[in-house]
């Protein structure tokens, strides 16, 4: 598989939680600081999580103490990561009547469309059907979102590989929590619903970009060449996407 954003050795990224030994260790001293043991490690590492939390990782011989040490020469990194991370929009946890919400690229305010026993808000021009106005929206917001992608993302997708020319064998939307699309070497392009979410031209990007992975497997110097080609925009895409990605709650 290969997808948007390679793997990083010092980045912000989800932790994956079954790919580690679960044993938290946390300290009073720095509550914002974790270390985990993991198996499968082969080296100390540092992330930071969405929640803040900075999470070290203490390969399958490694020790807590050399864990620290690690941590203390990578300070300056995590400061940075944490600045980048306070500087990022992000999505209102709980979504009400009046929240702004991102919908094709735009902060859209929740708007009531109608009460009553159809209760509808709209989005934008989009109106969608809840089952009720009260309480936290989103997750009914969101499936309604998801839905939409499932009509939306895949004609899209067929166009852009029958403009390209690329090869696809099959187009899913899935609800995909760290990437926005991706390409299986049987020619399947995934592609996270959230793109509904997204200006349109950063959604093509993305549709562009897994389609490029039908010629190359990689993110060789020739991928981003066969990218630029379709997608001259791809370097602002990626822009929005880094700095966006958060008011998705990627
Ligand atoms: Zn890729």
């Amino acid at each position: 598989m290969a997808g948007v954003g390679g793997p990083r050795p010092l980045a912000v990224e989800p932790v994956n939680s079954a790919q580690q030994a679960t044993l938290e260790i946390r300290t009073a001293v720095e509550p914002e600081l974790v270390f985990v043991r993991s198996l499968r490690a082969r080296n100390y590492r540092l992330t930071l999580r969405k929640d803040g939390v900075a999470v070290a990782t203490i390969p399958a011989r490694g020790s807590e103490h050399e864990a620290r040490r690690f941590v203390d020469s990578h300070r300056d990194w995590l400061e940075r990561a944490r600045a980048r991370q306070a500087r990022k929009p992000r999505a209102a946890e709980t979504w009400t009547v009046g929240t702004a919400v991102l919908w094709r690229g735009e902060l859209q305010e929740i708007r009531v469309a109608t009460v009553g026993e159809r209760s509808q808000v709209c989005v934008a021009a989009d109106v969608f059907r809840v089952a009720s106005l009260e309480g936290d929206l989103r997750a009914p917001l969101e499936a309604q979102f998801a839905r939409r992608a499932k009509i939306e993302l895949p004609g899209r997708a067929w166009e852009l590989a029958a403009e390209t020319g690329a090869d696809v064998k099959h187009v899913t939307v899935r609800n995909q929590r760290s990437r926005w699309g991706s390409c299986s070497a049987g020619g399947t392009i995934s592609l996270n619903w959230r793109l509904v979410q997204a200006p349109d031209s950063v959604r093509d990007y993305i549709i562009y970009h897994e389609l490029m992975h039908r010629r190359e497997m990689n993110h060789s110097d020739r991928f981003w060449a066969r990218v630029a080609e379709v997608c001259p925009w791809w370097r602002d895409a990626e822009k929005w996407l880094k700095r966006n990605g958060g008011l998705v709650g990627l």
